[in-house]
C-alpha cells in the first residue's frame, strides 16, 4: 500500500482539545469486511449520524453517485483541496487519494450531530490527532476464505483489484490493534448490534448526558 498521507504537521492543533457536542465515529475494515454495509444499516436506524461523504481520484464504480457514496474530483481538484488546507486528512489507499473534509465535520459535531466516517487506518490515526475524542472503531472479517468470497460475490471489481485488496487487507488489519474497539462481522445482525452499543455507550458518557439533561444535575446538585 502507498504510505503517503497528509503530514501531521498539517493538522490543526486546537481542533484536538476542542469539545465539541456531537460525537466522531470512525470506522475502518480491510474491503469486504462489511463496514459500508454496517455503516449504511446504521444510518437507516439513526437518524443522529450522518456520514461523512470524502472526496477520491477514482473513478465511479457500479451505481456510485456524485455526493452520495464519494465526491468524485480529478488529481488537480485534490491537489488544490490539499493546497487550500481543506482536508482533515487524507491517504493514498489502492492506488488512488481519498480524503475528509475538514469544514463538513467541524460544522456538523460542532452543531451536535453525530459524525461517521468510513476511511483507512492511516486516515483513522490521522482523525485522531486531530481530534482527540474521535472513537476508533475495526471491522474484522471472521476469517481469510469469508472475506475472498465476500470481495468475489460483490462483482464489482476486476480479478486484479481483488488480488491487491486482499494484499491489502493483511496490511490494513495489522492496525487492528490501535483502535479502540473491534467488531467481527460474522453474523451481520450481530455486528450491527455491537455497532448500535458502540454509538449507544458514547452518548451515555458522563459529559454528554450532562450537556444533554443539564436540568437533572443541577436539581441533584452534581456539577
Ligand atoms: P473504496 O474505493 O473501496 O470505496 O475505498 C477504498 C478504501 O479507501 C477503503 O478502505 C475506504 O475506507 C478508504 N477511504 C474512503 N474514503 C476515505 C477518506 O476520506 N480517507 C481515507 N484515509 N480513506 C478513505
Amino acid at each position: 500500500m502507498n504510505m503517503d498521507c497528509a503530514p501531521s504537521t498539517a493538522l490543526d492543533a486546537s481542533a484536538a482539545t476542542s469539545d465539541y457536542p456531537g460525537n466522531l465515529f470512525v470506522v475502518a475494515a480491510p474491503s469486504g469486511a462489511g463496514k459500508s454495509s454496517l455503516v449504511k444499516a446504521l444510518l437507516e436506524l439513526d437518524a443522529q449520524v450522518q456520514l461523512s461523504v470524502s472526496h477520491t481520484t477514482r473513478a465511479p464504480r457500479g451505481q456510485e453517485r456524485h455526493g452520495r457514496e464519494y465526491f468524485f474530483v480529478s488529481d488537480a481538484e485534490f491537489d488544490a483541496m490539499i493546497a487550500a488546507g481543506a482536508f482533515v486528512e487524507w491517504a493514498n489507499v489502492h492506488g488512488h487519494r481519498y480524503g475528509t473534509s475538514r469544514r463538513a465535520i467541524e460544522e456538523r459535531i460542532a452543531s451536535g450531530a453525530d459524525v461517521i466516517l468510513e476511511i483507512d487506518w492511516q486516515g483513522a490515526l490521522q482523525i485522531r490527532r486531530a481530534f482527540a475524542n474521535a472513537v476508533l472503531i475495526f471491522i474484522l472479517p471472521p476469517s481469510w476464505e469469508e472475506l475472498r468470497a465476500r470481495l468475489l460475490r460483490r462483482g464489482e471489481d476486476r480479478p486484479e483489484v481483488i488480488a491487491l485488496r486482499l494484499r491489502n487487507a493483511a496490511e490494513e488489519m495489522a492496525h487492528a490493534h490501535e483502535f479502540d474497539y473491534v467488531i467481527i462481522n460474522e453474523v451481520f445482525e450481530r455486528a450491527l448490534f455491537d455497532l448500535k452499543a458502540i454509538v449507544h455507550a458514547q452518548r451515555l458518557r458522563y459529559v454528554a448526558q450532562r450537556r444533554l439533561r443539564p436540568e437533572i444535575f443541577s436539581a441533584l446538585n452534581i456539577s
